[in-house]
C-alpha cells in the first residue's frame, strides 16, 4: 500500500465525528464545553457558555441572530484526545430548532443523547432520536445532572426502552443515592471512581480516586449502606440486564448508557474515554452506485448545510461539507456534481466555535466550510474531477409549521419568486405550490417556527420584498402516493392538495387524528410521512 493510502487509513481510523442531541436545558452546551475542557481545547470551563450568552455582542451574523442572542447556524468543534481527532457537530437545538438540526445528523457518524436525570426522555430528544435511528447510526446516552435529585437509574433504563424502543446497556452505574452521587462504577473494569467534591463548579479537570469495587476501603469511604446497594444493583444488572454487544450498538439497536454531571465534571472523563473507544470511525456512505468507503482515495463530500450572509458586509454564503472519502487539500479543484462545474476550493474554512481558521488539509469525517459562489445546494455531491458519482438523495424532513406567503406589493412578484427560489435551494424552508394559484403565493413548511421568521427577514433584507405571512393551522404533511388529480381526496382538513418542489402531491392536516380519518376514507391512496425516493 502506498504511503498516502496508509496515511489516509490512519487518519480515518482516528476520527470520531458525532453530534450531541438533547431537549433544551438537558445540558448539551455544558457537556460540549466539558468535553472541550478534557480535550484540552479550552483551559477554563465557561468559555462556550459565555459564548452562548454573549453571542449578540460578538456575532456579526444575521441581524435576527443579534436581536435574539441565538445561533441560527451550527458549526463544528474539533480537538485531539488520546490520539483521536474528535469532531463535535454543534446542533442548534432550542427555540431555534430547525431543519439544520436534522441535516447535521446526516453528517454525523454517531450521536450522544443527553438526558436530564429528573426529566427523562423529552419531546425534542424523541424527534432527534428518531432521525438518528432512521439513519441507523449508533446512539450513546449520557444521563446528566446526577448531582441533583432525579429518577432512579433503573427507571430511566425502562423509560428509554419504552419511549424510544431501544435497549439500554449501562456502561457505568452511579455510586450513591438520589442527589448524593459520589462517583461511578465502571462495569467493564469492575472499578469504582470517586470524585472529589468542590472544585468551583467544575471549571477544572476533576481529581478522582480509582480502585476495585471489592476494595474494603470503598465500603468504608462510602458507608456500608451505599456500598451494599451498589453491589446489589450491579448483581441485578449482570443477571437481568442485556449482554453488551458492540454489533448491536453499531447498528443502533442498543444504546450504551453513562451517568454523570456535566456541571461538576463528574463522570465526564470516563464517558469520553469509553465513548471514543466504542464510537465508530467515519462510516461508508451510500451513493447511487453503492457504498463508498472512507479510505477510498478519490475525494468525495456532500453539502449538508448552507449558511447565508454570515457577514452582512460581504454578503457571503458558506456551504458546509462533510468529507466522506479521500484526502482534501487546499486549492484542489473538485467537481460539483449537480452542475457539472469545476470548483476550486481555495479558502476552506474550519469553524472553531466563533473563529474561522483556514485549513490546508482535511480527511473523511471532517467538516469544512466553503465560500459558495452561488452554486451549492443542500445535499449536493462534490467529488474528484473525472469521476461520475453521486451520493443518495438527501432526505426531506416532515415540516410541522405551515404558512401562506405572498408579496405585499404585487409589483415585487419577480423579486419574490427569485428570493423564494434561492432560499429554497439553500434549504431555509420547504416550498409548496398550489397549482390553481400559481406563483402569486406559496405555502411554506418548516420544522421550526424560527425558520419562518428568518424567511420573512431575509426576503426583506436581501430581496427587498415585504411579505404577507398567514400562518396555517396545520401541523402534519403527508405525501400522496396513488393520487388522481381528477378525483378529490375525501376528508381533507384543507380541502387542497399542494405540490412540493418536485411536483409531488402533498396534503396538509391539523393533526394525526385527521390523517387517520383521511387514510380510512381513501383506501386507494398511500399517505407517506416522507416522499419516496
Ligand atoms: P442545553 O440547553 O442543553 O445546552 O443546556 P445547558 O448546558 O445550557 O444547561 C442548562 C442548565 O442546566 C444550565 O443552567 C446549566 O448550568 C445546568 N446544568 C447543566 N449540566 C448540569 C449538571 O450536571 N447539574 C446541574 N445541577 N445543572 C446542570
Amino acid at each position: 500500500m502506498s504511503t498516502t493510502a496508509t496515511e489516509l487509513q490512519t487518519e480515518v481510523q482516528r476520527r470520531r465525528t458525532f453530534a450531541i442531541i438533547s431537549h433544551p436545558d438537558a445540558g448539551k452546551t455544558t457537556l460540549t464545553e466539558k468535553l472541550l475542557l478534557y480535550g484540552g481545547a479550552i483551559r477554563l470551563a465557561g468559555t462556550v457558555k459565555a459564548r452562548k450568552a454573549a453571542k449578540h455582542a460578538v456575532s456579526d451574523w444575521m441581524e435576527i441572530e443579534k436581536q435574539r442572542g441565538i445561533s441560527v447556524t451550527s458549526s463544528v468543534l474539533q480537538f485531539d484526545y488520546d490520539g483521536y481527532r474528535v469532531n463535535i457537530l454543534d446542533t442548534p437545538g432550542h427555540q431555534d430548532f430547525s431543519e439544520d438540526t436534522y441535516r447535521t445528523l446526516m453528517a454525523t457518524d454517531s450521536a450522544v443523547m443527553v438526558i436530564d436525570v429528573a426529566k427523562g426522555v423529552e419531546d425534542q430528544t424523541k424527534k432527534l432520536f428518531h432521525v438518528c435511528r432512521q439513519r441507523g447510526i449508533p446512539i450513546f446516552t449520557f444521563v446528566n445532572k446526577l448531582d441533583r435529585h432525579g429518577k432512579s437509574p433503573f427507571e430511566l433504563m425502562e423509560e428509554i426502552e419504552n419511549v424510544l424502543g431501544i435497549r439500554a446497556y449501562p456502561m457505568n452505574w452511579p455510586v450513591g443515592v438520589d442527589g448524593n452521587y459520589k462517583g461511578v462504577y465502571n462495569r467493564r473494569l469492575a472499578q469504582i471512581e470517586l470524585f472529589e467534591s468542590g472544585g468551583a463548579h467544575g471549571q477544572w479537570v476533576m481529581p478522582s480516586t480509582i480502585g476495585s469495587a471489592e476494595d474494603p476501603a470503598f465500603a468504608e469511604l462510602l458507608g456500608t449502606d451505599v456500598h451494599n446497594q451498589l453491589i446489589e444493583d450491579i448483581e441485578l444488572l449482570d443477571m437481568a440486564g442485556d449482554q453488551f454487544d458492540i454489533e448491536k450498538v453499531l447498528k443502533g439497536e442498543l444504546t450504551p448508557m453513562f451517568f454523570g454531571s456535566a456541571l461538576t465534571n463528574f463522570g465526564v472523563r470516563p464517558f469520553l474515554e469509553e465513548f471514543l473507544q466504542l464510537a465508530p470511525a467515519p462510516l461508508a456512505r451510500r451513493s447511487v452506485d453503492g457504498l463508498v468507503a472512507p479510505d477510498d482515495e478519490g475525494f468525495t463530500a456532500f453539502v449538508f448545510k448552507i449558511q447565508a450572509n454570515m457577514n452582512p458586509t460581504h454578503r457571503d454564503r458558506i456551504a458546509f461539507i462533510r468529507i466522506c472519502s479521500g484526502k482534501f487539500a487546499r486549492g484542489m479543484s473538485v467537481k460539483h456534481v449537480p452542475s457539472g462545474k469545476s470548483v476550486k476550493l481555495a479558502q476552506p474554512q474550519q469553524f472553531m466555535a466563533q473563529e474561522r481558521v483556514i485549513i490546508d488539509e482535511a480527511y473523511p469525517g471532517d467538516v469544512i466550510g466553503l465560500f459558495d459562489p452561488g452554486v451549492f445546494g443542500i445535499g449536493d455531491t462534490l467529488c474528484v474531477e473525472g469521476k461520475n458519482f453521486q451520493f443518495e438523495d438527501f432526505p426531506v424532513f416532515p415540516p410541522e409549521h405551515f404558512a401562506r406567503v405572498q408579496p405585499k406589493d404585487t409589483m415585487k412578484r419577480k423579486q419574490f419568486v427569485k428570493g423564494m427560489t434561492q432560499l429554497t435551494q439553500e434549504g431555509a424552508v420547504q416550498v409548496f405550490r398550489q397549482p390553481e394559484i400559481g406563483v402569486e403565493s406559496f405555502v411554506v413548511g418548516a420544522v421550526g417556527v424560527l425558520q419562518m421568521e428568518v424567511l420573512e427577514y431575509r426576503l426583506k433584507q436581501e430581496y427587498g420584498v415585504d411579505i404577507l405571512m398567514q400562518h396555517l393551522p396545520f401541523s402534519v404533511a403527508r405525501w400522496l402516493d396513488g393520487y388522481d388529480p381528477g378525483k378529490p381526496v375525501k376528508g381533507l382538513d384543507s380541502g387542497m392538495v399542494i405540490r412540493d418542489g418536485k411536483e409531488r402531491p402533498v396534503a396538509l392536516f391539523r393533526n394525526e387524528w385527521s390523517v387517520r380519518w383521511a387514510v380510512e376514507q381513501n383506501p386507494q391512496i398511500r399517505f407517506l410521512t416522507v416522499p419516496e425516493r
